[in-house]
């Protein structure tokens, strides 16, 4: 966990708590057999390469950046929102009994940054796969949706299939130095299951174009995402954006969450 990890507003005692997450070379820290989870649900795939698939969500607590736009503060801005609330410390086979419940074969792992909490989650899928094979079942599909601050653990990357990592621009509000880890992106990118989601408006584009340029990032596994929490603003920025990745030559997402739903939670 980095130095500059932060839990906006979160009471006192929560952070002290947690132990240190394992990075690559680190020491492996005791696993705890907990999540702190925001919500869980099922809906089809909204962004990425997997749009439409149906899935279910596991939306995990807490977030070491705070974009000025985003879409999840509930899960992470305690000044706003209140924790006790807001989140649920739920142990994780009670966990992987509401995912198995869902009944889908597509795990989406997201948050908040799910990565502040991937030793439980290696935990987590442990069990999944424990219990799907005992049912004689195939192991299900897990995607992780992390900002790619923080480098993940060697268990976890044979574990997840897909990553859909999401970088922070200078539009988020946040420095450069908090947002842009080379060394957790340049892991994340060797997998060669990563795909980059830069979440861009018209302005944003040159500098989206100089991140995958600096990163060494194939453009083949690169996406410009509108950015957008509205379906006013989607329908307006979606042409504009699309013609860019066009021009870029890098792929395009829509964010099908908020057509379809305007953004609510939970979908
Ligand atoms: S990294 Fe994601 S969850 Fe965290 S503040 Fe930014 S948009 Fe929200």
């Amino acid at each position: 966990m980095s130095d500059h990890t932060r839990w906006k507003g979160e009471p006192r005692g929560r952070a002290e708590a947690e132990p240190r997450q394992e990075t690559r070379g680190g020491e492996r820290p005791r696993r705890r057999c907990e999540l702190l989870v925001s919500e869980i649900f099922r809906s089809v795939q909204g962004e990425g390469r997997h749009v439409g698939v149906p899935s279910v969500f596991l939306r995990l607590a807490r977030c070491n950046l705070s974009c000025r736009w985003c879409d999840t503060p509930y899960t992470w801005d305690f000044e706003r929102f209140d924790f006790e609330r807001e989140v649920r410390r739920r142990p994780l086979d009670e966990v992987a009994d509401e995912l198995l419940d869902a009944g889908v074969a597509h795990v989406v792992i997201t948050g908040g940054e799910p990565l502040l909490q991937q030793r439980e989650l290696e935990g987590l899928l442990e069990e999944l796969d424990r219990r799907r094979a005992e049912a004689g079942r195939a192991r299900l599909f897990v995607e992780v949706e992390t900002n790619g601050t923080v480098p993940p653990t060697e268990a976890l990357l044979r574990r997840v299939d897909h990553f859909n990592v999401s970088p922070k621009l200078e539009n988020s509000g946040e420095p450069a130095s908090r947002r842009l880890r080379p060394r957790a992106l340049e892991i994340l990118r060797e997998t060669g299951r990563a795909d980059l989601k830069l979440v861009v408006g018209e302005a944003d584009i040159e500098e989206a174009d100089a991140l995958i340029e600096s990163l060494g990032w194939p453009r083949e596994r690169v996406l410009f995402m509108p950015e957008a929490t509205d379906r006013e603003t989607l329908r307006a920025r979606g042409p504009l954006i699309s013609a860019a990745a066009l021009r870029r030559g890098v792929r395009y997402t829509s964010r099908l969450h908020i057509e379809l739903f305007g953004g609510r939670r939970g979908t």
